[in-house]
């Protein structure tokens, strides 16, 4: 039985919890998704969250609210999953892409800096920045806030990674350092709704925005229409929004799955702290933590020492495969898509998150993983290295 990098945690509370939506009287639009927003944004210690039906639908109306258009440039890491870099893309902005830390393997705030005084000279200042937490790590965020502050752009950190993890001991998702917080809540994250993701803020009118986004535009508050109600039955749409509600039936297994949320943060650093003991001895770089922080170890991606092997990045990965151990690779450098080399972006744009992919595994890491599980996928990666 192939091993997967990652899968979902479900237990029977779980399923009871959906089956008690099932047998309510609202599938979507009731209590389930304020509840579920309510005990996040408690959790995280923000003052509003807005429930979507995925990380992509929170980072597109997250740049839609803080006002993202044609003629911006948004920056983020061009290690992340695409969805991180085609939200502004959906908004008529342009993206760019910042090089990573090779330690941390997020966004390098040295680099950030030098690009930010270029683009200072050419008058390309980014709208916004989208700082991803790899692997659930937090990025240098205090680093990331203060140059905001110098250069006014606005900051969206994708969170998809890191709902359970904490920067500077205190939760990721509280927005100390950034206007939005997105997490997702797809079945290989943290915690799961099946699809979904949330949208985290301390700013009461992005909050608002973000809520009329999700649901077409369409407000029944008198005081946000443009006249009286026309009767009992009125509305008004005073935006172009989306539908991209989350369901009752997600926001209730999502409930549930957070009551979980540290137990399964924990039991991934568990698992996380058995590999970096038993891979020591191997031709690998295991992942570096920051001081600080406290990961929400979503993956564990470890890099391979080409240089003391006789085997090629592609080879290894392979063996393991054939092996039933479901390696990934997080993730190829977005600007090498070829959307997004068509639109121009060339290889050697980021050197270090080129040769990241070069030599990058994920590891299978999730939270129901045995340790036997876990000592199969050593043993074997051993084997394929030596052999
Ligand atoms: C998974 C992921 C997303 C997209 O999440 P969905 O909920 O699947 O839309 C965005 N950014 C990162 C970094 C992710 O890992």
């Amino acid at each position: 039985m192939m091993i997967p990098y990652g899968r979902q945690n479900i237990s029977e509370a779980d399923i009871q919890a959906v089956v008690d939506v099932l047998r309510s009287d609202y599938l979507t639009q009731g209590p389930a998704v304020p509840d579920f927003e309510k005990a996040v944004a408690e959790y995280c210690g923000a003052s509003h969250a807005v429930a979507v039906n995925s990380a992509t639908s929170a980072l597109h109306i997250a740049c839609l609210a803080l006002g993202v258009g044609k003629g911006d440039v948004v920056w983020t890491s061009p290690v992340t999953f695409v969805a991180s870099a085609n939200c502004a893309l959906y908004c008529g902005a342009e993206v760019d892409f910042v090089d990573i830390d090779p330690r941390t393997c997020n966004l390098s705030v040295d680099r950030l800096q030098e690009k930010l005084a270029q683009a200072e000279v050419s008058g390309h200042l980014p709208k916004a920045v989208i700082p991803v937490h790899l692997c659930g790590q937090p990025c240098d965020m205090a680093a990331i806030h203060a140059l905001s502050l110098r250069y006014g752009f606005k900051i969206i950190e994708d969170a998809s990674h890191a709902i359970g993890g904490k920067y500077r001991n205190e939760p990721i998702g509280n927005c100390r350092y950034s206007n939005i917080t997105v997490f997702s809540f797809h079945p290989v994250k943290i915690i799961t709704t099946g699809e979904g993701g949330m949208a985290l803020t301390n700013d009461a009118a992005l909050a608002r925005k973000m809520q009329l986004l999700r649901s077409h535009g369409i407000t029944r508050e008198e005081g946000e229409m443009t006249h009286a109600p026309d009767g009992p039955w009125y509305y008004q749409q005073v935006a172009l929004g989306f539908n991209c509600r989350m369901t009752d039936l997600q926001a209730a297994l999502g409930l549930s799955q957070l009551s979980r949320l540290d137990e399964f943060v924990a039991r991934r650093h568990v698992l996380a702290g058995r590999y970096d003991k038993l891979l020591s001895g191997l031709a690998v770089v295991i992942p570096w933590q920051i001081p600080d922080s406290y990961s929400g170890m979503h993956l564990y991606v470890l890099r391979l020492r080409l240089k003391e092997m006789s085997k090629t990045h592609r080879e290894v990965f392979e063996a393991l495969r054939a092996a039933a151990i479901g390696v990934n690779l997080h993730y190829i450098p977005v600007y090498q898509q070829p959307y997004y080399a068509q639109m121009g972006f060339k290889a050697g744009l980021c050197p270090e998150a080129e040769q990241y992919y070069a030599e990058a595994i994920s590891l299978p890491m999730y939270s129901s993983l045995t340790e036997a599980q876990q000592d199969r996928v050593v043993t074997t990666l051993e084997q394929v290295i030596r052999k």
